[in-house]
């Protein structure tokens, strides 16, 4: 079934039809000489949904976009861009943030903007309106006749950012988008990545911040070795680990041997807080600590993303998913 996304650009409405996945990926293996870098991989991004690609360094997220992007062609498997799977849609429907950014310095920010729009077959009139609109919202309106290496970093991220959306993509992929932000410019980009999402723009949002990726994202999917190690909505995965993590704080903070509590399989110490790994029962583990000294802080939660992450990266399987309890 296709659904219909409407994209708004100040009163122009524009119409175009959106199959239920934006994108597809079916068994596909990448390599390059010997080294896999994509394992028999297959997965489906939710048009409108916001789908976050972590992974370890090295893990192939690059490369998945890449594929994606049609910019290199995999070894075996499918590709689908938006129900199809020749070059067109991914040419001309999605915008790329690439993780190695490349303006040409000696360009004025308007001139940078305006080429990649014509790439993008944006024609003046809508590019100039594009370029203003954007510019405005990012805070960079008196800098459209500078040359880019007159720029911040954090102003060059921005610009490259419009040049990835001023197509007005139907998919953006966005690889590290927040690298090299201060916290006020990262949160002007976290607000137009949703707004984008609002208007219907499906985001592939490849990113090492687990934090971000823990609040924007409708789904996570991580790889690891090429291979899919995740997929799915967060608080689905957290659900499926459970509440198997303690918070605790003990006034002087001198005990170091919370390995020896009972039921305890991990430590990670948080500076501020211990984090504990645990399973078993946690009135044991209360009374332990009330015997070593004053709890000044314990809460037993599920595990973060970026807890999530480091254990599967070190080799941890993800639980089995409880069966769904049938209506009969
Ligand atoms: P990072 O988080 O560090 O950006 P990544 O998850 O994006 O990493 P990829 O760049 O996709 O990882 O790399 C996956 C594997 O493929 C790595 O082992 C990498 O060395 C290899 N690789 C990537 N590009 C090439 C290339 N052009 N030629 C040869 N090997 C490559």
């Amino acid at each position: 079934m296709a659904a219909i996304s409407h994209r708004r650009e100040k009163g122009a409405r524009t119409f175009s039809t959106m199959p239920d996945s934006a994108v597809r990926l079916l068994s596909v293996v990448k390599n390059y000489d010997r080294q896999r870098a994509v394992d028999n991989l297959s997965l489906e991004v939710p048009a409108g949904s916001i789908y976050g690609f972590i992974g370890p360094n090295g893990s192939g997220k690059t490369t998945t976009l890449r594929l994606i992007l049609h910019l290199i062609l995999p070894d075996q498997g499918i590709v689908e861009v938006l129900g199809e799977r020749g070059t067109r849609a991914a040419n001309d429907r999605i915008g790329y943030l690439p993780e190695e950014r490349g303006l040409y310095k000696k360009m004025t920010v308007q001139r940078q903007i305006g080429y990649f729009g014509r790439l993008k077959g944006v024609s003046g009139p809508l590019i100039r309106k594009r370029t203003e609109y954007w510019l405005d919202r990012l805070g960079l309106a008196d800098r459209i006749g500078a040359k880019t290496e007159s720029l911040s970093k954090g102003m060059r991220q921005k610009v490259q950012f419009i040049t990835a959306v001023i197509m007005k993509p139907d998919i953006l992929i966005l690889d590290e988008p927040f690298s090299g932000l201060d916290p006020l410019n990262l949160e002007t980009i976290r607000k137009e990545i949703l707004q984008l999402k609002r208007e219907g723009t499906t985001i592939l949002l490849s990113t090492h911040d687990m934090t971000a990726a823990e609040n924007m994202c409708d789904n996570i999917f991580m790889i690891d070795g090429g291979k899919k190690v995740l997929d799915g909505p967060l608080s689905k995965i957290q659900e499926n680990f459970g509440q198997d993590t303690i918070r605790v704080r003990l006034r002087g903070n001198e005990f170091n041997s919370w390995e020896t509590l009972p039921g305890v399989s991990a430590v990670r110490d948080q500076g501020r807080y211990q984090e504990l790994r645990f399973k078993g029962d946690s009135g044991e583990i209360i009374e332990q600590l009330s015997r070593l000294g004053v709890v000044e802080h314990f809460e037993i939660v599920q595990p973060s993303l970026h807890d999530i992450f480091l254990r599967l990266a070190a080799g941890d399987k993800p639980p089995e998913k409880e069966s769904e309890p049938s209506d009969e």
